[in-house]
């Protein structure tokens, strides 16, 4: 609406200054007298007339004594009538110099049309614009129907396989996408049929988006983009569509390719919503599918799709035909998180000491983007610090950053919390060192981050894929270690430890309806998850077995939990004075790194104790 005030604004603005424009072209010297023509007359019978200008009924007079005066003749007659008229003899006009002045010039048709044709011209360009206005929103009402496809690739910023670390299986599956599209003959020619669909399935962050993006750099085809939730809108078939727009644009430039990000925002499992069996999501998954269906053989047109929910997805999508390539993008191992930090790092300036294998050997489990996130965390730290280049604490401090969130050294806490932290941390990593299984201890702090108070990181010397069952209660037990040196210690648990109770009973938990790891219970699963589609989320765990076996798991979830609860007990209370030593070094310096942890319990030669 404001748009509107605003011409109404300009046109008032205009019409001003026409005015004012025309006022000041016309009105140059002081206003002539107005005399009628009686007056205009007796003057002329006076012989004090030089001179009459004819235009029109318009008469311009000049005076002997050098005024002007203006005046009007009757319409239908001439000017010597008129004067005839009022007493002036053809003798007395002669000594009179009357010009007749052409009437059919531009002045003339201005003068005479402007003052009816200006105010119309501007009230016609001030609905011009206001339907303008109304004209846009129409429009887009009625563009709903369009894909809002992005096309990118050929002319955007170039993200090529290079740029992309790790990843090798996913990588030559879509090289071989790209070979596909780039020579559809020698595919053909052998009778293989060119894939329709490639679904690019990982983790949030691992490169799903950033693998597809070098495809197009690398294909050299028209590559289409568009968000799986951006088919889906406020009014119902608009995502059908979109789907239809989309297809048809794409094979229009075959060969293409077609890039449908999150498609797990529509293709979830038909009839699996709660909002009724027909909503809008369903009619656009139905679309992608009949398109897919349509394809001819040879159509060059490669759907590729990414999704980090491959197991919500409809089945029907991953029949042969639609998406039945399926590349699984994992989370880095160590080796590829290094060259993934590696390429985040080339535009940074590293100090000469910075090792960035140290840094993917300590962030198992974080993916590409966090990997990119840390980089760049770090260089924000040290440009904060004005130094000029990145160093190695700069990137430890970003790991712990990302991983936990921000450093809280304003926090208030009191002298008694501040011992209290101490001595629970210092429980996590005295069973942690105690223990053969456990992860060797990379850091123990009392700096309270994000929400936790302290923390102890510890960190596998190897990755591993799988974990024994002597692992998890090693685990398990590292986790209470916390809370029991708080009850030796002070007699009295406090709320610092309900997280760590939390994380130790879903391990044990685990252990028992998952894994098959109770002998009681044998090799089954117990409990099968289901989520509800429209809040996206695992909420409810339906049971499958009866009362009794959930007694008995209830028993052995427990048990895990009591094996490991003794075995860290022991520790903390027959190494005492061990858990001193690291409390009060904790409080010393707030933050002891892997050397430093070990320097303060080497020196009580630690026996390593199994489980
Ligand atoms: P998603 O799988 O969620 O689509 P993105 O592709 O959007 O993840 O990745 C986010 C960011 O993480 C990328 O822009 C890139 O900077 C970084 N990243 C993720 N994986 C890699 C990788 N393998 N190599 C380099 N950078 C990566
Ligand atoms: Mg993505
Ligand atoms: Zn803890």
């Amino acid at each position: 609406m404001t748009t509107l005030y605003k011409n109404i604004f300009w046109a008032t603005l205009t019409l001003l200054v026409i005015a004012v424009t025309f006022s000041m072209l016309f009105n140059t010297s002081p206003a002539p007298a107005n005399l009628s023509i009686s007056e205009v007359a007796a003057k002329i019978a006076a012989g004090q007339v030089t001179s009459v200008t004819v235009n029109g009924n318009d008469l311009s007079i000049d005076l002997k004594d050098g005024t002007t005066a203006v005046s009007k003749k009757e319409t239908e007659l001439g000017l010597s009538q008129t004067l005839a008229n009022y007493g002036v003899t053809p003798e007395m006009l002669a000594a009179v110099n009357v010009d007749v002045q052409d009437q059919s010039g531009f002045a003339y048709w201005m003068e005479l049309l402007l003052p009816t044709v200006l105010p119309l011209i501007v009230i016609g360009i001030m609905f011009w614009f206001i339907f303008r206005q109304a004209k846009g929103g129409a429009n887009q009402a009625f563009n709903f129907g369009k894909s809002n496809l992005k096309m990118f690739g050929l002319f955007k910023e170039h993200v090529t396989f290079k740029d992309v670390a790790g990843l090798k299986e996913a990588k030559q599956e879509l090289e071989e996408v790209v070979d596909f599209l780039k020579n559809p003959k020698k595919f053909l020619d052998m009778g293989a049929r060119i894939p329709r669909g490639v679904l690019l399935m990982g983790s949030p962050g691992t490169g799903k988006t950033l693998l597809a993006r070098a495809v197009a750099g690398e294909s050299g085809v028209p590559f289409f983009h568009i968000s799986a939730s951006e088919f889906v809108e406020m009014f119902v078939g608009v995502g059908a569509a979109r789907t239809r727009d989309a297809f048809a644009t794409a094979k229009k430039a075959a060969p293409s390719i077609l890039f449908i990000d999150e498609i797990d925002a529509i293709g979830r499992e038909r009839g699996a919503g709660l909002g009724g069996g027909h909503d809008e999501r369903e009619q656009t998954l139905n679309q992608i599918l009949v398109e897919m269906d349509g394809f001819d053989r040879d159509t060059n047109v490669i759907v590729l799709a990414a999704t980090n929910r491959p197991d919500i997805l409809d089945k029907a999508l991953l029949r042969p035909g639609r998406f039945d390539r399926q590349v699984v993008l994992d989370l880095p191992d160590s080796k590829d998180r290094e060259a993934i930090l590696r390429i985040h790092a080339k535009s940074k300036p590293l100090a000469k000491e910075v090792d960035l294998q140290k840094v993917a050997v300590r962030t198992p489990g974080f993916s590409g983007a966090d990997l990119a996130n840390i980089m760049n965390e770090s260089a924000i730290l040290a440009a904060r610090n004005n130094r000029k280049t990145i160093t190695q604490d700069d990137l430890y401090d970003a790991i712990e950053k990302v991983m936990l969130g921000p450093e809280r050294k304003g926090r208030v806490i009191t002298e008694k919390e501040r011992e209290i932290t101490a001595y629970h941390e210092a429980g996590h990593a005295l069973v942690a060192a105690s223990l053969k299984d456990a992860d060797p201890v990379h850091k123990v702090s009392i700096v309270s981050r994000g929400r936790a108070g302290g923390y102890t990181l510890k960190l596998p010397v190897q990755e591993m894929h799988l974990r024994s069952r002597t692992q998890f209660l090693t685990d398990i037990a590292v986790a209470l270690g916390g809370y029991i040196a708080e009850k030796t210690m002070f007699g009295e648990m406090t709320t610092g430890a309900s997280s760590d109770l939390q994380h130790a009973t879903k391990i044990a938990h685990a252990l028992v309806t998952q894994y098959g790891m109770s002998e009681k219970l044998g090799p089954q699963t117990f409990g099968e998850s289901h989520e509800l589609i429209f809040l996206g989320k695992e909420i409810s765990s339906e049971k499958d077995y009866s009362e009794t076996v959930a007694a008995k798991i209830d028993e052995e979830v427990k048990s895990f939990i009591d094996r490991a609860y003794a075995a860290a007990n022991k520790i903390i209370t027959t190494r005492k004075k061990v858990l001193e030593a690291i409390a009060k070094s904790l409080m010393e310096k707030e933050t002891l790194e892997q050397d430093e942890f070990n320097a303060v319990v080497g020196k009580f030669n630690l026996k390593p104790l199994g489980i």
